[in-house]
């Protein structure tokens, strides 16, 4: 069997001929496909706005701009990511400070949220980790208490939904993000957005999407009809066309994605429990969650030997990976003055965390391949 990855995108006929079909029309780039893609997000998640982006990378960034972030600010988030949410704000050369995670969430603790908060503080980035939603009502009352914005990173988690809310609503946040990476639950190959109800934030968006140009507003028409104005330093994040179209494609099957990804954490679930190697966390339990990863959790006596266990899963055809090193472990980062020890539970979670496969794609024989090998593997080390 060659190796199962631990996330596969899932395309089929009907994207492939959604995406020959924007090939053969006049607009592959800057087209009205972009629009229907825009408009598809906000009936899903019910934002108001939608802005579709060349990454979920470029989305992180233009959030952060748009919050007005700069020199001299603070951004509190989370340390168990992957590095786009940290690096964003280092790119608009504000400083990223880390508050831990909670234990069984693996997500931002509201409460070490509190305690990172000072003078220079102008945003918090919570991280949906693993598909499961942040306790975003109590991040954002915290934010609103102090006149934060709230940019929530939700790469892992179009398709969750909490009290009726989907994903993207915004109702607790002023802007979030989404990535469209094959590896997350919908894909466009690369591709991101900023969901948001304020106008005045998408308003900003949009232009720091194209160059930081504008046709509309107070701009001078005294030059004629051709004229345009570039009113701040945007960039080119532009999606193209031919990805909204297999975006669009994709999106009519995040609801199917997003239960089969419960289904298969259901069956790892039952056969994982109560076993003596490693906790099936409580991520994975979590009602309503998108189900971006299934995270194992080895037993403290199995620690020392994660790297032994890691290598001989992979050996045995299993895809496994490890998501996330603290990011302020990274070369990078310590170089930027952060210690080890800074959060003491998302660095025990790093020490015990494997992600095993799961997509939508997944068959059953796989599943159970899966499972049959993993136990393998601790019985014979
Ligand atoms: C994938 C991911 C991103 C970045 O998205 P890209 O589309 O790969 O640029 C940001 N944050 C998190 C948590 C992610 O998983």
């Amino acid at each position: 069997m060659k190796l199962i990855p631990y996330g596969h995108q899932l395309v089929d006929n009907n994207d492939i001929k959604a995406v020959v079909k924007v090939l053969k029309s006049n607009w592959i780039t800057q087209g009205p496909t972009i629009k229907d893609f825009e408009n598809t997000l906000c009936k899903y998640s019910g934002a108001k706005y939608a802005l579709a982006v060349s990454s979920g990378t470029a989305a992180l960034h233009i959030a952060c701009l748009a919050a007005g972030l700069q020199s001299g600010n603070e951004v509190i988030t989370s340390p168990i990511t992957f590095l786009a949410t940290a690096n964003s704000v280092l790119y608009c050369n504000a400083k990223p400070v880390f508050a831990d995670v909670q234990e069984d969430t693996v997500n931002i603790d509201p409460v070490e949220i509190r305690k990172k908060i000072t003078k220079k503080t102008k945003a918090i980035i919570p991280v949906d980790f693993a598909g499961n939603l942040c306790d975003l009502e109590n991040i954002y009352s915290i934010a609103k208490e102090h006149d934060f914005i709230v940019i929530e990173d939700a790469a892992h988690a179009l398709g969750a939904e909490n009290k009726g809310l989907k994903t993207g609503s915004c109702k607790y946040s002023d802007m979030t993000i989404f990535s469209f990476h094959p590896v997350k639950s919908v894909t466009t190959g690369e591709g991101g957005a900023v969901l948001t109800n304020r106008k005045d934030l998408y308003n900003k968006l949009i232009m720091l999407r194209s160059h930081g140009i504008t046709k509309e507003g107070f701009m001078n028409k005294a030059d004629g009809e051709w004229y345009y104005e570039m009113q701040l330093l945007g960039y080119n994040y532009r999606m193209t066309d031919i990805q909204a179209a297999l975006g669009i494609s994709q999106l009519k099957k995040l609801d199917s994605f997003v239960l089969r990804r419960r289904e298969i954490a259901g069956i790892y679930n039952k056969a994982f429990r109560d076993n003596p190697y490693f906790d099936i966390t409580s991520e994975n339990k979590i009602k309503g969650s998108a189900h971006h990863l299934y995270v194992i959790r080895l037993k403290k006596e199995y620690w020392k030997r994660k790297n032994e266990i890691f290598l001989k899963m992979r050996k045995s055809g299993l895809g496994v990976q490890v998501h996330y090193a603290p990011v302020y472990l990274q070369p990078y980062y310590k170089k930027l003055g952060f210690k080890r020890g800074l959060c003491p539970l998302a660095e025990d979670f790093y020490r015990s965390a494997i992600s095993i496969p799961l997509y939508p794609a997944l068959k059953d024989v796989e599943i159970k391949y899966v499972i049959k090998n993993i136990f393998k593997v601790f019985k014979e080390i």
